[in-house]
């Protein structure tokens, strides 16, 4: 893959899938925008790529304030004049059973997850469509086409963006931009590190390849959707969760 000369933005490039993610993007040529809700949280990632002769900016926003987003967008066509490549990957978890879980955590799942990838897809299409290219990659989950006991919010905001996904890809097709979604299955990064060790053997038991996937598992599959070579394929659900679920 070559993505020499495309200007690529990571919603929660700070660590776990969208630090991968961002490194990947500029391995491949991808200038790339490090987003994160403290900009300080990315500057490492960002010395590391220009470090490797890549080039790379460390912008703050939080995906779930429009004013954010939009300083996010202008921040990025400021300094690289353009945007081919988004990937909407922030997210948070707020766990507890349906009975128990407060309108808070309900709604926070919801703003990051599902209208932050919405803020950052309609700000950035208006950038896309001038130019008549585009790649947008949301990171959905293996949850949201499962469902989860604990995770109503989370799985509804992560089916919620499967449809924002066809949706969007059906809208922008003719402006030459695709949009895809990848379903990560059980990954190992700070967002699964605190769950019981009972949950994790659960979901290894569900796991037909017997291993929990890494990040590099997801940038691979983000990389392939982010190239040209993907071209023809929009509106598609990729999972990558080792035959958890199919
Ligand atoms: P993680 O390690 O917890 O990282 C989440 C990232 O999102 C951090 O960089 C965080 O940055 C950022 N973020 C959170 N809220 C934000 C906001 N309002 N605005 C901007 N950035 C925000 O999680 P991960 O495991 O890498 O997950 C990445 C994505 O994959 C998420 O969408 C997650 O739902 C999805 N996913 C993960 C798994 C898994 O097993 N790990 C499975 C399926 C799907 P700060 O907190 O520093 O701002």
């Amino acid at each position: 893959m070559d993505l020499q000369g495309r200007v690529a933005i990571v919603t929660g490039s700070s660590r776990g899938i969208g630090k991968c993610i961002a490194q990947n993007l500029a391995q491949v040529g991808a200038k790339l925008v490090a987003v994160s809700r403290n900009a300080e949280d990315t500057a490492d990632l960002v010395q590391q790529i220009k470090d490797q002769g890549g080039d790379a900016i460390s912008i703050q926003a939080d995906v779930s304030v429009a004013a954010d987003v939009d300083k996010m967008v202008q921040g990025t066509v400021e300094t690289f004049g353009q945007i081919d490549i988004l990937v909407n990957n922030a997210g948070i978890t707020r766990d507890s059973l349906l009975a128990r879980m407060k309108e808070d955590d309900w709604d926070a799942v919801m703003n990051i997850n599902l209208k932050g990838a919405f803020l950052c897809s309609a700000a950035v299409a208006k950038v896309m469509a001038k130019k008549r290219y585009g790649r947008i990659i949301n990171i959905s989950s293996v949850v949201g086409q499962m469902g989860n006991i604990g995770q109503a919010n989370y799985c509804a905001s992560k089916c919620g963006l499967v449809g924002l996904t066809r949706s969007n890809a059906r809208e922008l097709a003719r402006r030459n931009i695709t949009v895809n979604a990848v379903a990560p299955g059980f990954i190992e990064t700070d967002m699964t590190a605190t769950l019981p060790e009972k949950v994790c053997n659960d979901m290894m038991a569900q796991i037909p390849q017997g291993r929990f996937g890494s990040p590099q598992d997801i940038a691979d599959a983000v990389i392939f959707l982010a190239s040209e070579q993907a071209g023809y394929i929009t509106g598609h659900e990729l999972s990558v969760n080792g035959g958890m679920y199919m």
